[in-house]
């Protein structure tokens, strides 16, 4: 037994850059896991080490302190693995890649770190049925270069893509600019098997494009943060790829302008597939961080792309530009491959960049119905004056979701106090638009005191009964996505 549990424990980086990782990682998890198995004690083994440090965090500025990390291979050892934990009472957390924005993977009381980097395998891509099914740990962008290779297409695209998981990706139902024409994560899970914090499997869906039987159990699955399974295999739809690309650059010299030309595009008859959008504050980031030649004086910038067929690509694409110079934009056509790159490069490059500005970012990725982009905007600038704070926005404007990314430093106390407060600002300005306070990166940690600002007690008193079905020892990822008076 216990020589098996050895062969699961990881390491944060791969042995290469850390050669003494794996050995001392794998004597720790022995220890915590053969501990518990004698004293059935939760939490006895603590992260004193360099190597669990690692795993204590994610992208959020959420910290935390695993006793150990077990790297399960497949479904079976997953398992196993809960069934124990289960059994002992020891608290688990799945892990993708821990690229997550709100401290969804970030182990909280001691809890065993469950990571799934090692199930990266893509079992098929099953061209007749339009299907893909993949492990959880498969990178999202590994993905796409399967697909692209025999002429197919994966649409959910964060601007993580390159380094997050698909799993992390089905947890979170993650989004990505293309979003607005091909919607988001969720839309292309067809199906899923789920290890339940009792070790027991559970399949939803499959391969069929339709299915109705029974409570839609794969969608609640879908954006749950690992609160109510632990998922080990995933079965996704795909489409042809598209023919043509054409991707645009289009400033201006107001906020507002860009902002009008949004709500203009969206309500015209061509749907682009991407529609992103900087603001100064983000664009001088960026050139600050990677000179990608980015117009650094103006006010706003768009991100436009168009895809399909190709004798009809460039017609769509010329009636877009239109819509934008008529609001006062300035636009340009990426003309080659390495153009289109490097555009794509400098939006995938802003949340890094950001940090150049001020050393701790509070994000926030709240959405509002897009005609209202223009007001929220306005708030969002109102409530930096008022505050005297930074705030950068940037985001994917075509469905109207803005990433909110207050700059500010934790070791200026009366800075981080008064960004921190106006977090919930930003969210009552939100709501009074009509909008959600998460667009795609969920509620984790950071937001879980925010909750209740929008759910209602009944919903927030149904997703815990919902909870306490799937777990009832409340073992898997706690303290995660509940209002904490509400858990
Ligand atoms: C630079 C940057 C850009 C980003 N851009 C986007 C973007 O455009 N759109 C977007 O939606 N997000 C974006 N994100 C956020 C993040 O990449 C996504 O939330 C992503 O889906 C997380 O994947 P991960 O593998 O890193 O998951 P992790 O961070 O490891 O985990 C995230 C959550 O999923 C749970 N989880 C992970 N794997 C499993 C599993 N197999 N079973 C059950 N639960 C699991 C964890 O417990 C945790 O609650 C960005 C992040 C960064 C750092």
């Amino acid at each position: 037994m216990w020589q098996r549990w050895l062969s699961w424990l990881v390491t944060a980086f791969s042995e290469n850059i850390h050669p003494g990782f794996c050995y001392n990682q794998t004597i720790m998890a022995f220890e915590f896991f053969k501990k518990k198995n004698e004293d059935n004690l939760p939490g006895k083994l603590s992260a004193g080490k360099e190597e669990l440090f690692c795993y204590g965090f994610d992208a959020s500025s959420s910290e935390g302190k695993p006793s150990a990390v077990v790297r399960p291979l497949n479904t079976q050892e997953v398992s196993d693995v809960a069934a124990y934990a289960f059994k002992n009472n020891v608290p688990i957390v799945p892990r993708g890649a821990g690229t997550g924005m709100t401290g969804g993977a970030v182990p909280l009381k001691d809890a065993v770190v469950l990571s799934l980097e090692g199930m990266n395998r893509i079992i098929d891509i099953d061209e007749k049925n339009m299907v893909a099914v993949v492990e959880p740990g498969v990178i999202n962008f590994h993905l796409q270069e399967r697909l692209e290779d025999v002429g197919l297409f994966y649409p959910p695209d964060p601007a993580s893509m390159k380094f997050c998981t698909l799993g992390g990706n089905v947890a979170e139902n993650a989004g990505g600019p293309r979003a607005v024409k091909y919607g988001v994560t969720k839309d292309y899970v067809l199906g899923l098997e789920t290890v339940l914090p009792d070790g027991r499997v559970l399949m939803t869906g499959g391969r069929t494009y339709k299915g109705v039987v029974g409570y839609d159990l794969t969608r609640l699955l879908v954006g749950s943060e690992g609160t109510l399974g632990i998922i080990t295999k995933i079965f996704l739809k795909v489409l042809p790829l598209p023919e043509e690309t054409v991707t645009m650059l289009c400033t201006y010299d107001s906020l507002d302008a860009a902002a009008q030309s949004v709500s203009r595009i969206t309500s015209s008859s061509v749907i682009p597939r991407a529609l992103e959008f900087m603001d100064n504050e983000s664009i001088r980031a960026v050139e600050n961080y990677g000179s990608f030649g980015l117009p650094v004086d103006a006010e706003a910038l768009l991100l436009i792309e168009v895809d399909g067929p190709r004798a009809s690509v460039m017609e769509e694409a010329e009636k877009i530009a239109s819509v934008c110079t008529a609001s006062g934009g300035e636009v340009s056509i990426a003309e080659d491959m390495f153009s289109k790159q490097r555009i794509w490069d400098a939006r995938r490059a802003i949340s890094p960049a950001l940090y150049r500005i001020r050393p701790t970012k509070i994000n926030e990725d709240i959405v509002v119905p897009r005609g209202r982009i223009p007001e929220m905007l306005k708030e969002l600038r109102e409530i930096a004056e008022k505050n005297n704070l930074i705030i950068a926005n940037f985001g994917h404007a075509g469905d109207g979701n803005i990433h909110v990314n207050i700059m500010t430093d934790k070791n200026n106390e009366e800075e981080y106090r008064s960004a921190t407060k106006s977090v919930r600002d930003i969210f009552e300005a939100t709501l009074k638009l009509g909008g959600t306070i998460s667009g795609e990166h969920g509620i984790g940690l950071t937001k879980k005191q925010y909750v209740g600002m929008e759910l209602s007690d009944v919903s927030i008193e149904i997703m815990k009964k919902i909870k306490n079905v799937f777990d009832p020892k409340g073992i898997l990822n706690p303290g995660k996505m509940f209002p904490p008076d509400k858990y």
